[in-house]
C-alpha cells in the first residue's frame, strides 16, 4: 500500500469499528516481537495477552479512558477504568490481580473531583477483588487537555484461557444483559434529554460473574468478548470473522431496555452498535449453555442474561439478524462508534 503524506488521524480511527481495525492492521505491522512463550499478542488482537508462566497464564491488557463527562449517570471515568480493564482480563478468563493508573491532569483540574474519582476507582477495585499496584501522573499545561485521560494496564491469571476466536459451529451465544445502557446513558445525559432519571450506565466490573460462567460451561465456554467501542455488532462481527463462522442472532432476544430502544429511534442511533461496560458476550457448546445461562443469572449481574442465537457453518464471518418479523438482515460491523468520547 502507498502511503499518502497527507493522511491525518480522524475520530473515526479510534471508534472500534472498520477504520480502526485497519488503521491498527498497518500500524501494528511496525513491531517485530509481538508476542512472549508463545503466549498470546499483539496479532490476535483480543481483549488481552497472554504470557504461559509456570503451568499458569499471566494475561495482561492495557486501556485508556477519555469519557466526557467526567462523571455520568450511573458512573463515573474512574469506575470505567477500572471496569474496563478488568472485563477484558475477565473475558480472556482471568481474574484480575493488580492495576497500574496513568493519569494525565490539565493545570487547573479541581483536586476534590480527583479525590472523587480515584475513591471511585478503589470502590470498583474492591467489587472485583483486585488491587491498585503501581501507577504515574502527569500534568499539561491550561488549555492543552480538555478533562481528564486515566489509563489502567491490568493483570490477571487464567486456569484456561478463553479467546474472542474460539466459536464453532453450533454453540449458543449469550449475553450477560441489557445491550446499549452505556452509550445511551451517556448520549442522553450529554443531550439533556432527561432519560437521566431511568438510564444509566451499566458500566461495573463483571469478573465475579464470569467466574460463575466458567464455573458452569468449564470447557464448554468456546468464545467471550466485551462488547464495548462498536457495540454488540463490532463484538459478534469480530467473533465471527475470527472463528470463521456465521453467527445468527435473533432480535427480538437479545435484552434492551425500552429507554434505549426509545432513545435509539429518536436519535437515529442504533443501540446495537454503542458501547456497553458491564455486559460480555458469550460462546457456549450447546450442551453446556442452559446450565451457563442459568448461572449467570443467579448473579446480580446477570439478571437479564440470555441466548441469542448460534454459530453457523452459513455465511462465515458475517452475523446476521434475524427481525422480529422472521426477515433476515446482515448487522454490519459498524464503521466507527457514532459518540465520541463515551470509553
Ligand atoms: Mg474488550
Amino acid at each position: 500500500m502507498t502511503i499518502k503524506q497527507d493522511e491525518r488521524i480522524t475520530l473515526l480511527h479510534g471508534a472500534g469499528g472498520q477504520l480502526m481495525g485497519e488503521l491498527l492492521a498497518r500500524l501494528l505491522k511496525r513491531f517485530t516481537k509481538t508476542s512472549v512463550g508463545g503466549g498470546l499478542g499483539l496479532k490476535e488482537l483480543d481483549d488481552g495477552a497472554v504470557i504461559p508462566l509456570l503451568g499458569k497464564n499471566l494475561v495482561f491488557t492495557t486501556d485508556s479512558h477519555v469519557v466526557q463527562p467526567l462523571f455520568f449517570p450511573g458512573g463515573d471515568i474512574g469506575r470505567l477504568a477500572v471496569a474496563g480493564t478488568v472485563n477484558d482480563l475477565a473475558v480472556m478468563g482471568a481474574q484480575p490481580l493488580a492495576l497500574s493508573c496513568g493519569l494525565v491532569i490539565p493545570e487547573g483540574f479541581p483536586i476534590s473531583e480527583l479525590e472523587r474519582i480515584l475513591e471511585s476507582m478503589d470502590r470498583a477495585l474492591e467489587e472485583a477483588g483486585a488491587a491498585l499496584i503501581t501507577g504515574d501522573t502527569k500534568v499539561l499545561g491550561h488549555g492543552e487537555l480538555e478533562g481528564l485521560i486515566i489509563n489502567t494496564a491490568g493483570l490477571g491469571l487464567a486456569e484456561r484461557v478463553v479467546t474472542d476466536a474460539g466459536l464453532r459451529a453450533g454453540d449458543k451465544i449469550l449475553v450477560t444483559g441489557t445491550i446499549g445502557d452505556h452509550g445511551m446513558a451517556l448520549l442522553a445525559h450529554r443531550e439533556g434529554l432527561g432519560f437521566e432519571t431511568t438510564l444509566e450506565s451499566d458500566v461495573a466490573p463483571i469478573n465475579r460473574l464470569i467466574a460463575r460462567a466458567l464455573e458452569a460451561g468449564g470447557e464448554g465456554i468456546t468464545a467471550m468478548k466485551d462488547p464495548t467501542r462498536g457495540g454488540l455488532a463490532a463484538c459478534l462481527n469480530e467473533m465471527a470473522r475470527k472463528a470463521g463462522v456465521g453467527i445468527m442472532v435473533h432480535e427480538g432476544a437479545i435484552p434492551m431496555r425500552e429507554e434505549v430502544r426509545g432513545l435509539g429511534e429518536l436519535l437515529g442511533i442504533n443501540p446495537l452498535e454503542i458501547a456497553n461496560e458491564g455486559k460480555a458476550v458469550i460462546g457456549v457448546a450447546p450442551e453446556r449453555a442452559e446450565a451457563v445461562l442459568e448461572a449467570l443469572r443467579s448473579h446480580p449481574q446477570g439478571l437479564r442474561a440470555a441466548l441469542i442465537g448460534e454459530a453457523t457453518a452459513d455465511y462465515p464471518g458475517k452475523v446476521i439478524l434475524v427481525t422480529e418479523v422472521g426477515g433476515k438482515r446482515f448487522l454490519e460491523n459498524p464503521i466507527g462508534d457514532p459518540v465520541p468520547r463515551i470509553c
